[in-house]
């Protein structure tokens, strides 16, 4: 087991690499980092202190290295919480904080109990801990991996076990407190043991500032930022996945593409801001309407594509009618308007572009009707279009 001292100089070596890390994605703006970093930078300027102050350390320096790690704990909490995009700063815990710390500079310089001092100490530390794991857990995505979160719950729990049993060890007088630079096999165990919890997190939080940055990005790649739905990249290769999966399954998919009617005539009478949020209410509507299982994204322009999954192509056109009466009877805040689709079912040997230019010739009809209106294509075998004999 290595010196106390030694620990000391790990642990400071181990918080100046976790500013280092966690400091490397401030730049990418992830919420509580800035407060992760300054906890981290103010344990590891305690522990040079504890490391280079050895046995001189007084009740003064005691106080100051104290008042220094509560504020990093509650640095700590209050950047978790800021990442998961809860109020950081608690009332009742700072006063809670105060109230703590205002009993240490007690059982320190008043009358002085290490036992207390160390229980004191070591129940801060342990709600620090126990309140990231918590959040850590309470708050983890619900689709995706949740390795990260698991991993900061993990550390942070296994470090307040670590505090509570050095505290119930202390306060119960199971064994009796040392100073931290005596070399005691317990006294090294539990240092040792939180020590290497306190890296453990902070790699635990920079995998979790990583996957908000992933899932920001594919946010980014995969959602149209105006109108919130799909958009065509993400459309196409997820209809090709159901597509698959409806091929293997024998279940009956249908396509439509929506195009709003005179969407130029907007633009041009009410300016494109009015035709921007006339897109951004169009998609609202139809999302709302839609059933879960369906597909919607947007394919360019005013142009929107649906795969309706286990749907044939008279229910498809059913539903698009819906559609289009939700549409025209609705009003946001953009202009009023009416849209024309194209419906085409999805034989399990087509491929998806071909039933979108089936779709798409179907919609051409609805236009060329008068527009306001879903018109079908006709079930034609395309691979007969394709490779004629
Ligand atoms: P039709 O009924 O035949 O579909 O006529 P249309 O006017 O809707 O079709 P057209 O293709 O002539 O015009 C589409 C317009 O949509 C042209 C383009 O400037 C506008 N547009 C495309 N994307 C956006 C966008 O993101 N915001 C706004 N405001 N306009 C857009
Ligand atoms: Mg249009
Ligand atoms: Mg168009």
């Amino acid at each position: 087991m290595p010196s106390p001292l030694a620990l000391f100089g790990i642990l400071f070596v181990s918080c100046l690499m976790s500013v280092a890390i966690l400091g490397s994605l401030r730049r990418a703006a992830v919420p509580g980092i800035d407060r992760w970093c300054a906890a981290y930078a103010l344990l590891a300027m305690v522990s040079l202190y504890l490391s280079t102050v050895g046995d001189r350390l007084d009740s003064h320096a005691i106080v100051g290295a104290s008042f220094v790690t509560f504020v990093a704990v509650a640095l700590l909490v209050q950047g978790t919480r800021q990442f998961f995009g809860v109020r950081p700063v608690r009332r009742i815990e700072l006063a809670a904080f105060i109230i703590a710390f205002a009993a240490l500079v007690y059982v320190t310089c008043v009358a002085p109990s290490v036992e207390a001092r160390v229980v004191l100490a070591s129940a801060v530390i342990a709600y620090g801990r126990i309140a990231i794991g918590t959040l850590a857990l309470r708050h983890a995505p619900r689709d995706g991996t949740l390795y990260g979160y698991r991993f900061v719950a993990a550390a942070a729990y296994l470090g307040a076990l670590v505090h509570v049993a050095r505290a119930v060890a202390i306060g119960f007088g199971i064994v009796s407190p040392v100073s931290y630079w005596q070399p005691v096999p317990w006294s090294d165990l539990f240092l040792g043991l939180a020590i290497v919890t306190l890296p453990c997190m902070s790699i635990g939080m920079a995998m979790l500032a990583h996957d908000q940055i992933v899932r920001r990005m594919e946010k980014l790649a995969t959602i149209d930022e105006l109108t919130g739905v799909l958009m065509r990249r993400a459309f196409m290769t997820r209809a090709n996945d159901l597509h698959a999966a409806a091929r293997t399954t024998g279940a009956p998919l249908s396509i439509a593409i929506l195009d709003i009617d005179n969407f130029k005539a907007i633009n041009d009478g009410f300016g494109h801001a009015v035709g921007d949020r006339t897109l951004t209410h169009f998609a609202s509507v139809v999302s709302s309407q839609l059933r879960p299982r369906d597909l919607f994204g947007r394919l360019g322009g005013e142009e929107f594509g649906i795969l309706f999954v286990d749907t044939g192509k008279s229910d498809a056109e059913t539903l698009a009618n819906m559609l289009r009466l939700a549409v025209e009877r609705s009003d946001g805040s953009g202009a009023r308007c009416t849209l024309s689709a194209g419906v085409a079912r999805m034989a399990p040997g087509d491929t998806l572009e071909a039933a979108m230019a089936q779709a798409d010739a179907a919609l051409y009809m609805a236009k060329a009707m008068g527009r306001n209106r879903v018109t079908t294509a006709p079930d034609v075998d395309l691979r007969e279009i394709e490779a004629p004999t």
